[in-house]
């Protein structure tokens, strides 16, 4: 059945270093499908500083952050990252996965309403299903249809609205003031999943509700896109991380992210902080892909953002777009069922600030030819 409908996923494996320009099958490829957004996972500074980091402490972190596994490099860790996102106090998890997952079903609880936009993150959802709250998925980026939750959930102990801020899919940003003035009106809370957004939008990339120059209850996120590295975190009030830490059973029972990667996170913070540079030369990267495809007549969704999904519909026919575009030296897997909805199969593209312009022109390339080919264009 999973092969049938042009489903099933096997793996690829890339031989060199995360740059533009990859090795995978013994070629070199353009790639253009990494989150790697600004460039930093083969930063040479922070492959410094996560040595030096391994060298004080040691490659794994030997427990769980509430036993043997905090260092003084993961108390730093969060004390920048709630810094950089102007928060009181901040939490690590080991990945964006967990932090979700930890938040979703610590803080909502019985007699609670978790209201969702339909295209949230998978680790939003399996965070849902764990929490004891109730679960109402409003349509997508739909201020009527979240109205309307919130007007027949005024029974409920405590709503929470919780959405992507940067959708992973769709690569358009949540409509986050009007999610707050509805969250006041109705005295609900916000919790937005930062991770595709940190980084990238914003003053200094501080993510989506600075972009919007709101606040929110709780904001989480991942080291392992923009920022370069890996791990997840929240971000929120003391008294939301004090519960968190007492109360996450995914940052309770998991041992502490590894020393070098922590220490590489702090370095990745203070460059993105200090150094629009990188930031710049996305978003005109940006603005060239997405142009360049409209002119070439693709509909391309979403705006402002690195992730520039292209919409093929079956999923059979966007792998074998896919399959076409590596042919000619671009690797953009196709995104399927379950990631995205039946019959919207797409090449997700992104973009990163070391991409240079003229393999942006050699993406634009291809996606002329194989559109050609495939007559998507
Ligand atoms: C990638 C992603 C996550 C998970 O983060 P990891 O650190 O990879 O576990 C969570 N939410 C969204 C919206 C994501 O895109």
């Amino acid at each position: 059945m999973i092969e049938e409908k042009g489903l099933s996923r096997g793996l690829r494996s890339v031989e060199s270093s995360y740059q533009p320009l990859v090795q995978i099958d013994g070629e070199a490829k353009v790639m253009a499908a990494s989150n790697n957004y600004l460039g930093l996972s083969s930063d040479e500074s922070l492959i410094g500083v996560a040595i030096e980091g391994m060298r004080s402490f040691g490659v794994g972190s030997t427990g769980s952050r509430l036993t043997t596994g905090n260092t003084t490099l993961h108390e730093l860790l969060e004390k920048r990252i709630a810094r950089f996102k102007k928060c009181e106090d901040a939490l690590l998890f080991s990945s964006g996965y967990l932090a979700n997952i930890g938040v979703l079903s610590s803080i909502a609880g019985e007699g609670d309403v978790i209201l969702s936009d339909e295209l949230n993150h998978a680790s939003i959802i399996d965070g849902c299903r764990l929490s004891k709250a109730a679960t109402r998925v409003y349509n997508h980026v739909d201020m009527a249809d979240l109205k309307e939750h919130l007007v027949r959930s005024q029974n409920k102990r405590r709503r929470f609205i919780v959405t992507d801020g940067v959708f992973s899919m769709d690569g358009n940003i949540a409509p986050l003031r009007d999610i707050v003035l509805l969250a006041e009106e109705f005295n609900a809370y916000v919790i937005v999943d930062d991770a595709h957004a940190t980084g990238v939008i914003g003053e200094n990339g501080r993510g989506t509700a600075s972009y919007y120059g709101v606040s929110v209850d709780v904001t989480i996120g991942t080291f392992s896109k923009a920022i370069g590295t890996e791990g997840g975190f929240v971000v929120g009030s003391k008294d939301v991380i004090t519960f968190l830490r007492n109360r996450a059973r995914s940052f309770i029972f998991q041992t502490a992210l590894s020393p070098g990667i922590v220490a590489a996170s702090i370095r990745a913070l203070e460059l993105i902080q200090h150094d629009s540079a990188l930031r710049d030369q996305l978003h005109l990267s940006i603005k060239q892909c997405r142009e360049g495809l409209r002119d070439l007549g693709y509909s391309v969704l979403g705006e402002g953002t690195p992730i520039i999904p292209v919409v093929i519909g079956d999923a059979t026919k966007a792998v074998q777009f896919s399959s076409a575009l590596e042919k000619e030296g671009v690797f953009a897997p196709a995104i399927r069922p379950p990631s995205v909805p039946e019959g919207s199969s797409r090449i997700r593209l992104t973009l990163m600030a070391t991409h240079q312009k003229k393999q942006i022109d050699g993406i634009l390339r291809a996606f002329l030819k194989v559109g050609k080919a495939f007559e998507v264009i």
